[in-house]
């Protein structure tokens, strides 16, 4: 097992903090690392994709998962695979879509781990039809405080503790998945621009055909274009909708390495550490022209379609040195108008703010700590360096709040604790089993600490 101290950032690079890594190599290793924390406590961490500071845990351990990934067994007939925690949903996509399956729910980047999807029981563009990761998660094993490995079933206080539950209840060793059948590998695209946000609104009520559904927020526009943008959604494209030379091949995973086109085009380092208004609004604008008005099945690959956020997979593609901060939050239900206003408020105040991503959600799942509940869910990234920043969103969680909606965890780097009770309401049962399971406070991170989970 190899061990070193390193900075760790998320995905946002805000907030870097120094831990000592261990990188396990089998689950007997990760139980001694486990066993053998010290006062600080340890995490498990996976592809570090989460953009907060879930997967950090200053001056304590890091378990970084990655080395674990092994497939363990696929059930080609069922579409039923065990592996290690460690396997990223990439690798599971390539290995399981050339026999016909595709996994149940992909959330827009495909560097993650299977740990990291049931830890942050990830969502993906199809919520409404699949919900959550761990609906589709048959079990899971358990690594917990004591050292021991349990195997964890859904309809268990473990189980629903754990989806969602930020790797706080122990580090997931591996699962058993239930993946979802497809007849090829390409996506059948429809895409509409809508001119605001009702009639983006509008149009996502009135769809839910689809599978797959998300859209594209143009945040920087303002007056009677506040919060227009390009609505997309998808289907996997039947095997008589492919070309006669795709059809030989049909199942043929074609990532690709190439760069896919990505709809809302994000910049590199800008020098100065803050993208200006002018260039969001600009490369906006772009985004935004460059999309069709309406064209209906095009043929996608699933790269292109799901993860155009991952083009550049190990790259920093960050508007500004200082890193972004990504505020996802739901409101639920005929709680519109207040989406309307927060869309309005980072208009107004010309964020320059980028890759926002309108969805609606289906149903909650079981975890207590899990983001995604009926409604509408609107995910952006803004320029940590941005002045004032952390007063307006501190404002726009009050929003939120008073709505009866939540900010999302994972991806959190700066939500008070006083926020948190009113948006999980299960939060003190979490708490109840934690304090039960892991009485010395083996599992810690930089989030736990700050939020007090
Ligand atoms: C480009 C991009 C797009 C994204 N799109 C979406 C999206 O559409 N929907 C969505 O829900 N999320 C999305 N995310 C967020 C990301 O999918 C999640 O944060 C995911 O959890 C990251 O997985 P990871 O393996 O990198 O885990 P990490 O970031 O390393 O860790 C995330 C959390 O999972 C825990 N964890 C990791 N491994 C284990 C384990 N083995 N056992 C127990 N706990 C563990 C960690 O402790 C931490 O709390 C996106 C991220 C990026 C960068």
């Amino acid at each position: 097992m190899s061990v070193d101290t390193v900075s760790l950032t998320g995905w946002g690079r805000t907030a870097p903090t120094t831990a000592l890594r261990f990188r396990p190599r089998s689950y007997e290793e990760a139980a001694a690392t486990v066993r053998g924390c010290g006062p600080r406590g340890s995490i498990a961490r996976g592809l570090g994709r989460a953009h907060g500071d879930a997967a950090q845990n200053a001056g304590g351990s890091v378990l970084d998962m990655t080395a674990l990934d092994r497939v363990r067994t696929v059930d080609a007939a069922a579409g039923v695979v065990v592996c290690d925690a460690g396997v990223s949903l990439h690798r599971l996509a390539d290995v399981l879509l050339p026999l016909g399956w595709f996994l149940p729910v992909a959330p827009g980047g495909r560097y993650i781990t299977v740990g990291g999807a049931i830890g942050s029981d990830v969502h993906g563009h199809n919520h409404r039809a699949a919900g959550s990761f761990a609906r589709h998660v048959m079990e899971f094993e358990l690594l917990t405080a004591d050292g021991e490995i349990r195997t964890v079933r859904p309809g268990t206080p473990l189980f629903d503790a754990t989806a969602g539950g930020l790797g706080l209840t122990g580090v997931i060793l591996s699962a058993t998945l239930r993946f979802h059948p497809v007849a090829t590998s390409l996506m059948a695209v429809d895409t509409q621009r809508a001119t605001g946000l009702d009639d983006l609104m509008a149009r996502m009520t009135a769809g839910g055909r689809h599978r797959y559904e998300y859209a594209w927020v143009d945040l920087t526009a303002r007056g009677r274009a506040t919060g227009r943008g390009v609505l997309r959604r998808g289907e996997h494209a039947p095997l008589d909708a492919l070309p006669a030379h795709a059809r030989r091949t049909p199942l043929a995973f074609r990532s690709s390495a190439a760069v896919p086109a990505a709809p809302f085009p994000v910049p590199d380092l800008v020098p100065g550490g803050l993208l200006g208004r002018m260039s969001a609004a600009a490369l906006n604008e772009i985004g935004y022209r460059r999309a069709p008005r309406s064209r209906t099945g095009e043929l996608q690959r699933i790269s292109a379609f799901f993860h155009p956020l991952d083009g550049a997979p190990h790259g920093t593609r960050v508007p500004g040195r200082s890193g972004f901060v990504h505020y996802e939050f739901t409101v639920g239900p005929g709680r519109e108008e207040t989406l309307r206003r927060i869309v309005g408020r980072i208009a107004r105040r010309r964020c320059p703010s980028f890759n926002a991503v309108l969805k609606r959600f289906g149903e909650s799942g079981p975890g207590w700590l899990s983001f995604p509940e009926p409604g509408w869910s609107l995910a952006l990234d803004l320029p940590a360096g941005l002045p004032g920043l952390a007063r307006f969103l501190d404002s726009l969680d009050e929003e939120v709040a008073g709505a009866g909606g939540r900010v999302c965890l994972t991806d959190d780097s700066r939500l008070r604790p006083g926020a948190l009770a009113a948006m999980y309401p299960r939060l003190p049962e979490f708490r109840a089993l934690r304090a039960e399971l892991d009485p010395k406070g083996a599992f810690r991170s930089d989030l736990s600490r700050r939020l007090s989970l």
